[in-house]
């Protein structure tokens, strides 16, 4: 029996008033009001980062730390493995793609009150990306003098170690649902310093008190019910938000609820900005959604212009009313937005962005450097910054006594994201084979819902378990993510899509090189260190174009023989990450100049 410890992860993570855009074919009653900010928002601005001093220290030889592996034979074979482990379906690939949108013009914005409406918001709940972004622009909003309000439904599997003065902010607030009501309590705390209301219906349905946050069958009536109860609150107590800004299908109502029913109730002044963060879940439902939620006019909401599912003519689209009666749609990054509604990536929405493009553009997601910072990370052991860069091996000597993994010169490489087919499953197993054959170390930390999914990777992990170049984690765990981006060398990222990336934006902030292949934010955010037309100083990591074994293995190669062959330009890679300024900062800017354009002023 081999003396590897297994680390168990933490189980899981208007007068003039917001009005559908016009369809081409065929118009609806509704008029136009979102009139353009400007024809696809924001790319990144450009800044001139300062070049780095050369550096000079090697980035590896560490000393010594205890080695209780057996050393497996090599090379590892990945084709026997496979073999013996449960199958991992291949999916459909995307396309790589071109062009980044140019950045809006800046200029001052007042301060307004912006009412965030989210199933997300980290760390108390959160999934995957979105839970980060919520939270970072609520920020970021706040710091620029805005007043800021979050909404959530009140899950019983949240992080409430993380929410302060969590107190009762409204009784009996009695939600519409199916010609009835049901009552629910409206808590109130702050999540590190952002005001957030949280809402718990009481009815045996238990909608939020599952243990997790989605995946169930009723999902759609869950987050039907949560838009009703946010905007019922709203309306109550007499909060009139100059913007509300909704994320993800899960929220998509809201628009459809305000200008349907409630700005008829009085609510009028509100605008809505809706952003998309994935395209692939889109809320398909059945005509059931429109009774409980009150929207009693089927033959109304069913039309190909308002909630008809484009694909299935018998559904209605939750996220394609989102973007029908919001008065500006946004995705989380210029590439993003161009993929959607001309690459073939909108799934099944191209037409709908199409005809509202006017109103759409990609505004790149920010990170929040506070939140995300090597030099204050309560959860890493070393702390550092550019200037102390070699603290970053304490980090790497940490994480490898954490995993047991052996001491040795070897390149750290590492994937953490959730298991799913958009993550490039097939290529992130492969790396890890390819990364042990040359002479890399890999960490894995990963989960899915899917137990299919899963049970492949928990094989591989038996397989490898004896390896002490390889460990996989299944599971979900914010601060042994910390570890895994402070400690890492270099950070694998092969998506079939990605809509913007939080991964590799973190591993840079963490001078953690990444490898990614060119879709979406990716292509964004990352400029290969030979290929990229981008001044020297810029280029921070490695970009490969195919999704396939030869294109994953021609990127990895390079940033393998990059860190042995050339370890000054290696270091050079990681100091232009940790200096790449992907802060909220660019952003906030951005989507206050959208609340600007659209609020009634
Ligand atoms: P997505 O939103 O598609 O899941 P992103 O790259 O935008 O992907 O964001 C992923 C976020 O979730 C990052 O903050 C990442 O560190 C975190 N994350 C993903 N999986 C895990 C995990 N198993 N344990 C801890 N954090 C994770």
């Amino acid at each position: 029996m081999h003396p590897k410890v297994e680390q168990k992860a933490a189980a899981p993570a208007p007068a003039k008033k917001a009005e559908p855009v016009k369809q081409a074919a065929v118009a609806p009653a509704a008029s136009s009001v979102a009139t353009p900010l400007k024809p696809g928002t924001p790319a990144i601005a450009e800044k001139p980062w300062v070049v780095a001093p050369t550096p000079t220290a090697k980035p590896t030889p560490q000393p010594a730390v205890p080695t209780p592996k057996a050393p497996v034979s090599t090379p590892v074979s990945e084709e026997k493995i496979i073999s013996e482990v449960p199958e991992l379906k291949p999916k459909e690939e995307a396309k790589p793609a071109p062009v980044a949108e140019p950045p809006p013009p800046k200029h001052r914005v007042s301060p307004m009150f912006v009412m965030m409406i989210s199933s997300e918001l980290a760390p108390v709940a959160k999934v995957g990306g979105l839970g980060d972004v919520v939270y970072g622009l609520a920020r970021e909003l706040e710091m620029r003098g805005n007043a800021v309000e979050i909404i959530l439904p009140k899950y019983n599997n949240m992080r409430y170690d993380h929410i302060w003065s969590l107190t009762r902010a409204y009784e009996n607030l009695m939600v519409p649902w199916y010609g009835g009501a049901i009552p629910a309590t409206v808590w109130f705390g702050f999540v590190h310093g952002r005001k957030c209301f949280f809402i718990e219906p009481h009815s045996a349905d238990n909608f939020f008190n599952r243990g997790v946050y989605y995946g169930q069958n009723d999902d759609v009536l869950r987050f039907a019910f949560f838009c009703r109860a946010a905007l019922e609150f709203m309306l109550k107590t007499g909060k009139h938000p100059d913007v509300i800004h909704c994320h993800d299908w899960q929220t998509a109502l809201v628009p459809v609820l305000l200008y349907e029913m409630y700005q008829h109730l009085g609510m009028r002044h509100p605008r809505v900005c809706f952003t998309i963060h994935n395209f692939r879940h889109q809320g398909s439902t059945g005509e059931n959604i429109l009774r409980a939620t009150g929207l009693n006019r089927p033959e109304h909401y069913f039309h190909h212009d308002r909630l008809k599912d484009n694909n299935n003519h018998h559904a209605i689209n939750l996220m394609k009313g989102g973007i029908v009666y919001s008065n500006f749609v946004t995705t989380v990054s210029p590439r993003h937005a161009w993929e959607a509604k001309d690459d073939g990536q909108g799934f099944g929405l191209e037409h709908t962005l199409h005809v509202h493009q006017c109103k759409y553009g990609g505004v790149l997601n920010g990170l929040d450097y506070d939140q995300f910072n090597p030099e204050s990370d309560p959860h890493i052991p070393a702390h550092y910054k550019v200037q102390t860069i070699e603290k970053k091996y304490e980090n790497k000597r940490a994480l490898r006594s954490r995993f047991w993994l052996a001491d040795s010169e070897k390149p750290i490489i590492a994937f953490i994201g959730r298991l799913d087919q958009q993550k490039g499953l097939e290529l992130v197993r492969h790396a890890i084979f390819h990364s042990l054959n040359n002479r890399a170390q890999f960490v894995l930390l990963g989960n899915s819902p899917e137990k299919g999914i899963n049970d492949h990777f928990l094989g591989l992990k038996q397989h490898l378990n004896d390896s002490p170049d390889c460990h996989l984690e299944i599971g979900y765990n914010e601060e042994l993510a910390r570890l895994i981006y402070a400690g890492a060398d270099m950070m694998i990222v092969p998506s079939r899509y990605e809509p913007c990336g939080l991964t590799q934006l973190i591993a840079m902030r963490y001078g953690t090189v990444p490898i990614v292949r060119a879709c979406g934010g990716l292509v964004d955010t990352v400029f290969d260190k030979d290929y990229s037309n981008r001044p020297l100083h810029e280029r921070n990591g490695y970009v490969f174009d195919h999704a396939d074994n030869a294109g994953m293995e021609s990127g990895l190669n390079r940033a393998i023989a990059c860190y042995y062959q050339y370890p000054e330009h290696f270091r050079h890679l990681m100091i232009n990450a940790m200096r790449s300024d992907y802060s909220w900062n660019h952003p906030g800017e951005h989507y206050m100049n959208i609340y600007d354009h659209i609020r009634e002023k």
